[in-house]
């Protein structure tokens, strides 16, 4: 570790990536530590004899979200080494990116999210230049926040459209509790999550967003977020329009 942050930034750019790697490692070993502590606990109460039924579903319950915890960790952490890597070359080809939201939308409509979505696209509908599998992935983890962090039965609005001559606006806006500004800057950034509040633990490891801003930059684009406390949040990202 580095004491003073004058220090870091007097260092070479292989000497700061290597510390930024130590970091995120250290960070990936950490977050791995709780989920795989309590899958082995509620192995070992599994074990025990005389359980009642009740409890044992509670337990088969820690051990199937802990678990899929653990995946979703492991998956976001190869497609972080995959993006820092450049391993997935970007290939930008003409997209029909409502085409793309329209196909995804359905699958979390048909999935238990009890979430309303609505699409809004501009007419005529934007091509854009992208790079389909990454603006795929990005989507996927907006609407996955977007369901993550806002009401039951509450209704979550994708829209379309041109910004300008060169860009398209792709959003998302949902009514949860939204973000402080003060915490704004900082949900991009590799295991950022805004302290939470409520007594609903809302499960995650900080690495969408940044995996996300990883993606869009990849593409060219730009990605933040517009959001009120307590009015839900928007996601905006952009992407070049194709003529
Ligand atoms: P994760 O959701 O796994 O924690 P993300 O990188 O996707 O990681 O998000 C980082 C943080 O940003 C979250 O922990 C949460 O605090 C905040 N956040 C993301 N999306 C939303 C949203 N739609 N509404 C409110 N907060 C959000």
């Amino acid at each position: 570790m580095i004491g003073a942050v004058g220090a870091f930034w007097d260092l070479s750019k292989e000497q700061r990536a290597e510390i930024e790697y130590e970091n995120f490692l250290a960070m990936v070993t950490h977050q791995l530590r709780s989920p795989l502590t309590s899958v082995l606990s509620a192995l070992e109460l599994f074990e025990r004899r005389n359980l009642a039924e009740e409890r044992r579903a509670e337990l088969w319950a820690i051990i199937k979200t802990e678990g899929n915890q653990l995946k979703k960790l492991a998956d976001q952490f190869l497609e972080h080494q995959a993006a820092a890597k450049s391993a997935l070359p970007v290939k930008l080809e003409p997209l029909s990116v409502a085409a793309l939201v329209r196909q995804l939308v359905h699958q979390f409509q048909t999935a238990p999210s009890k979430r309303h979505f609505r699409i809004q696209a501009a007419s005529p509908e934007p091509l854009v230049f992208a790079d389909s599998d990454r603006v795929e992935h990005v989507l996927r983890n907006l609407l996955d926040n977007a369901v993550s962090y806002s009401p039951t039965g509450s209704r979550i609005i994708v829209r379309i459209k041109p910004q300008d001559e060169n860009w398209v606006d792709v959003s998302v806006q949902d009514r949860g509790a939204g973000i402080p500004l003060a915490e704004q800057s900082h949900i991009f950034q590799p295991f950022y999550r805004v302290p939470q509040t409520s007594t609903r633990r809302i499960y995650g490891h900080g690495l969408g967003l940044a995996l996300a801003k990883e993606m869009v930059d990849a593409m060219g684009g730009r990605i933040w977020v517009d959001s009120e406390p307590e009015h839900g949040a928007t996601f905006h990202f952009t992407l070049r329009r194709a003529r």
